[in-house]
Order: C-alpha cells, then sequence, then structure tokens
C-alpha cells in the first residue's frame, strides 16, 4: 500500500502556500523523512494523501546573518549546519547538538525545522535552539510571523502549528551580544548529551547551557534540559539564582537543588527511568555549565 498518493516539491514559499491551500488532503510537510516515514510505515501517523517536500524551497534554505539575529533555514539539513562557521561562531551549542544526531546517513538528511516540528521534549537541535533563545518564522497562506521558540510546543509530540495550513520557514538565533564584546564581556555556549550508542536516536538525557561572562560574573544565562517536562523545558528558577553570581560549588549546588526541584523527569520505557535521568543530570549539568564558563573566560 502507497504511504502517500501526491508528492509536490516546492521550490518557493509562494508555491508551497500555493499547495496548501489547493493540494488534496491529508497534507502535510516533508523534509529527511527520518521522523515521518518511520512513523507512517510504522502507522503512529495517520494517512496522508499529500506530502509537500520543503528541501527545495529557497526560503528555507538560507544560513546567514539578518541585523542582530543568526537565521537558520528550517530545511537545511543538520550535516550542513554542523559545517557552517556562521553557526560555529554564534551558536556553538547548536552545532554540538546537530553533529549528535543519529548517524551521518540521518544527518545529511534530517532537518532543523523537521527536528524542531516533531515537538519531542528532549530532540537535540530543540534543546539547543530553546537555550539560544531562539524565534520561529512561520508560514501561512496568510503571510508569516515571528513568535518565540516556546510557544511551538504544546504537548510531547504535539506542535503548535495548524496541521497542513502552517510551515516552519527557520529560526532566529539573537547575537547582538556576541557581536558588541567588549573586552571583558563574553558570551558562549554548550551541548552535551548522555545517550545509548551514536545514531539509535533521542538521548537519553541532553542539557544546553548558554551564558554572558562578565569577568567573573555571569551575566545572564539560560538553561535548557531534555527531557526537563513534557515540552522542552528551560530551567528558569535555576538561571534566576545564578544570575549575578560567580561559578562556585555553592551556586553550583543551590542550582541543581532547584533545577531538580522544578524538572518533571518521567521514565520511558525504551530510554531511562525517572531516577536515573534524576541522578545523570547532575554530572551532565556541571559538566555542560562549565564548559561553557571556561568558554567565555
Ligand atoms: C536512526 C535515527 C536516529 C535519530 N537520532 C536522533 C538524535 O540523536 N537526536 C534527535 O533529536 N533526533 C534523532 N532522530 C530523529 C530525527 O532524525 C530528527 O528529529 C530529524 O531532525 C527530523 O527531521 P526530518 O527533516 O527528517 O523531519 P521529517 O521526518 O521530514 O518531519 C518530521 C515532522 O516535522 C514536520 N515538518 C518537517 N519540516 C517541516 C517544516 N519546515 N515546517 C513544519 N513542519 C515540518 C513533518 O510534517 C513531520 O511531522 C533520529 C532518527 C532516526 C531514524
Amino acid at each position: 500500500m502507497n504511504l502517500w498518493q501526491n508528492y509536490l516539491r516546492p521550490k518557493t514559499l509562494a508555491e508551497a502556500m500555493d499547495a496548501f491551500s489547493s493540494a488534496p488532503r491529508p497534507l502535510a510537510p516533508i523534509a529527511g523523512g527520518t521522523d515521518l516515514l518511520i512513523d507512517l510505515e510504522q502507522g503512529r501517523h495517520s494517512p496522508i494523501h499529500t506530502l509537500v517536500d520543503v528541501t527545495e524551497i529557497e526560503e528555507l534554505l538560507a544560513i546567514e546573518i539578518r541585523d542582530d539575529h543568526l537565521f537558520i533555514g528550517a530545511g537545511v539539513p543538520v550535516n550542513r549546519i554542523v559545517l557552517n562557521p556562521l553557526v560555529g561562531a554564534h551558536a556553538q551549542a547548536l552545532v554540538e547538538a546537530c553533529e549528535l544526531i543519529g548517524g551521518p546517513q540521518v544527518r545529511n538528511v534530517a532537518t532543523l525545522g523537521g527536528n524542531v516540528a516533531h515537538a519531542l521534549p528532549a530532540a537535540d537541535g530543540t534543546i539547543a535552539l530553546l537555550a539560544l533563545d531562539a524565534e520561529a518564522e512561520i508560514a501561512s497562506t496568510v503571510g508569516t510571523r515571528r513568535i518565540p521558540f516556546p510557544e511551538l510546543f504544546v504537548g510531547p509530540g504535539k506542535s503548535s502549528l495548524k496541521h497542513g495550513e502552517e510551515l516552519l520557514v527557520g529560526f532566529y538565533i539573537p547575537i547582538q551580544k556576541t557581536l558588541r564584546d567588549s573586552q571583558s564581556r563574553k558570551v558562549s555556549s554548550c551541548f552535551k548529551r548522555i545517550m545509548r550508542p551514536q545514531g539509535v536516536a533521542l538521548p537519553v538525557i541532553n542539557v544546553t547551557v548558554w551564558l554572558e561572562r562578565e569577568k567573573d560574573l555571569i551575566e545572564n544565562i539560560r538553561i535548557a534540559v531534555g527531557p526537563g517536562a513534557a515540552t522542552p523545558w528551560r530551567a528558569r528558577d535555576a538561571e534566576q539564582v545564578m544570575i549575578g553570581k560567580s561559578v562556585n560549588e555553592e551556586i553550583v549546588e543551590t542550582a541543581l537543588e532547584i533545577l531538580l526541584a522544578h524538572a518533571g523527569f518521567r521514565s520511558s520505557a525504551r530510554r531511562a527511568s525517572a531516577d536515573y535521568r534524576r541522578h545523570l543530570v547532575e554530572s551532565l549539568f556541571k559538566d555542560t555549565l562549565q564548559t561553557a564558563w571556561l568558554r567565555a573566560s
């Protein structure tokens, strides 16, 4: 049995939106297909009549600086993100996340947009984008709009995108702080994860830390942990106690205690128990924080 009847390859956003308004339904965008095709084959996704391939839409393929932001198109395969010097310079955590997704074959086709649209709370690219304070650009037949990244997620595997009506165009990562670095103010980020053997899929647990350091003080910090809740999760209360402080044992232990008090770790049949995740996050958080702190020195 065919998994779909109609496969469209628009080259521009306008062509994609034409397809969205006129092609037979049910309709869904497809990028690398590394999540969607498996879900269709294994019956976890309801049947689709029209697939709209987003990997040749020019507006979704750019990686470039736009004003105070680094823009990364939703249709960019993650291996291109890993190799791109702009991403390396402004969003190191995203490079580190993308280079751990699957194996080389998966990374050649899997896109950042697909990683985010699938809306899993521990997806590696998603957790990095959350700590990097990204905004998402969304297109529909009535135009495009930008929303804060957390607004994309409503539950495990459920995004706020209107199915068959809205498309992720790309992500805007703020970089102005990096560009106006003074001698003493530095911005850095770091992503680390604990996983079963490489290439098997989602991590047991991952952490991203973004921070702004002014001499020996944390000016600002963002901490994202996956899976820390039903949707991609930021440890906002732990962040608050660290702002204005130096990274020392006492403040790290306090932040960790708060993080553990607010995180909603759950047990998953294939990956890890909630208790094991609570145990692992202690060393992973400290390690990721320490690397980001030293990078900003
Ligand atoms: C062997 C294997 C290993 C993996 N390892 C990892 C891993 O280590 N870490 C990890 O995070 N993930 C992993 N994954 C999951 C998957 O590869 C990633 O989530 C990938 O980034 C999905 O992107 P895609 O382009 O293949 O998405 P697709 O499968 O094409 O699409 C996924 C979903 O997003 C929607 N979609 C795609 N593009 C858009 C768009 N532009 N706008 C709106 N909706 C869109 C689709 O309709 C679909 O619902 C793995 C998968 C496999 C098969």
